[in-house]
């Protein structure tokens, strides 16, 4: 609709591998969802349609200002936590995962039952403190990007405006992003995501810090998300995206990172160390690898204003193609939104625990 945004400024990538880049999806940090590419060898195997990719017409957002169903909002209620009793020390047979299966906790889930503890009982033993959540990432600090917003497509005026891009390009502040065929908006999609997502990462204690406050303003702009992250000094920057490519064969997630060096050499392998980490928590999801574009679900590019201007660990993840039926009915649901962020979840923390 009105408003929508595509980027189609294309760069040679240096990367050798990489032949040709035709259009480029943008999601996010960058341009619009919509990507349209095609690669000269398309590494994976699993690629059975690799030739029919669409090329070119930047892709237009229908539906944006639909009344969608916010499933964004809705976020997993808390449980009335139960541990009535200190429970005697339990064999603990093995390390568990990062991740168990606890409800996400949320501000009011925190109330320990221990302030009001009398002290009638003169010898049992002190009963351990309060379980800690996960004995995960203390102090480690998150950033969450979740692309676009829902405002963005009103607003052409400020997402259109250029901003720096990073080795001295400009791009748009943002764009309004992609769809489902059914009119179900990207942005709601990495809305969902993150506030899942940010429940799990809290509940293991990882201090989390959202690009945006919520899924019903403008922006910000692809440099200032980017800012965000490089202030905070943080331990990782996820950026959240879904892709928009009218094939509905194409499906799959893909994790992408910065061909060029943005900050150092060191950065940039711990920014494909994360890229790593967050791909297989997503296969551990449950969930499957681009058969379209990228290489065994990991793909570096060279034109992403989000990576080329971030100096902290950072990968954009293209978390499937919401134009084809079979991703789009995952990604516009509660619980599909839900698997996705148990997936980045596990990543994210078997990254921090590195
Ligand atoms: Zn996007």
């Amino acid at each position: 609709m009105a408003g929508t945004v595509s980027d189609m400024s294309v760069r040679r990538p240096f990367a050798a591998r990489i032949v040709a880049v035709a259009a480029v999806l943008a999601c996010g940090l960058v341009a619009s969802c919509a990507a349209a590419q095609t690669q000269a060898t398309p590494p994976s195997s699993a690629s059975s349609s690799s030739a029919a990719l669409p090329s070119g017409p930047p892709v237009t957002v229908p539906g944006l200002s639909s009344a969608v169903p916010s499933s964004a909002e809705a976020v997993v209620s808390p449980e009335p936590t139960p541990e009535p009793e200190p429970t005697p020390p339990e064999p603990t047979p093995e390390p568990e995962p990062l991740i168990t299966a606890e409800p996400p906790q949320t501000e009011d889930a925190g109330d320990d039952p221990g302030d009001d503890y009398q002290e009638s009982e003169p010898a049992a033993p002190a009963p351990a403190p309060a379980p800690a959540p996960a004995p995960v990432s203390g102090g480690k600090k998150v950033v969450i990007d979740p692309g676009h917003n829902g405002q963005n497509a009103a607003n052409p005026g400020i997402i259109n405006a250029l901003v720096d891009a990073g080795f001295g390009e400009t791009k748009p502040c943002n764009t309004t992003g992609t769809s489902t065929n059914d009119g179900y908006p990207e942005h709601a999609f990495t809305w969902g995501v993150a506030k899942k997502l940010q429940n799990i990462l809290e509940a293991s204690g990882v201090d989390v810090i959202m690009t945006r406050p919520s899924d019903d303003g403008v922006g910000p702009c692809v440099d200032q998300r980017a800012a965000i992250g490089n202030n905070a000094n943080a331990d990782l920057v996820l950026s959240i995206h879904g892709d928009g490519v009218n094939n509905q064969s194409s499906t799959g997630f893909y994790v992408m990172t910065a061909s060029r060096v943005p900050a150092s050499a060191e950065m940039s392998a711990r920014s494909d160390q994360l890229a790593v980490a967050i791909r297989d928590g997503l296969v551990d999801g449950g969930l499957s690898p681009s058969n379209y574009l990228g290489s065994n679900g990991l793909w570096d590019r060279d034109d992403l204003a989000g990576l080329n201007l971030s100096t902290r660990p950072t990968v954009m993840v293209e978390s499937g193609n919401m134009r084809a039926a079979a991703d789009a009915a995952l990604m516009s649901s509660d619980d599909g939104q839900q698997k996705f962020a148990q997936g980045f979840a596990n990543g994210v923390l078997d990254f921090l625990g590195s």
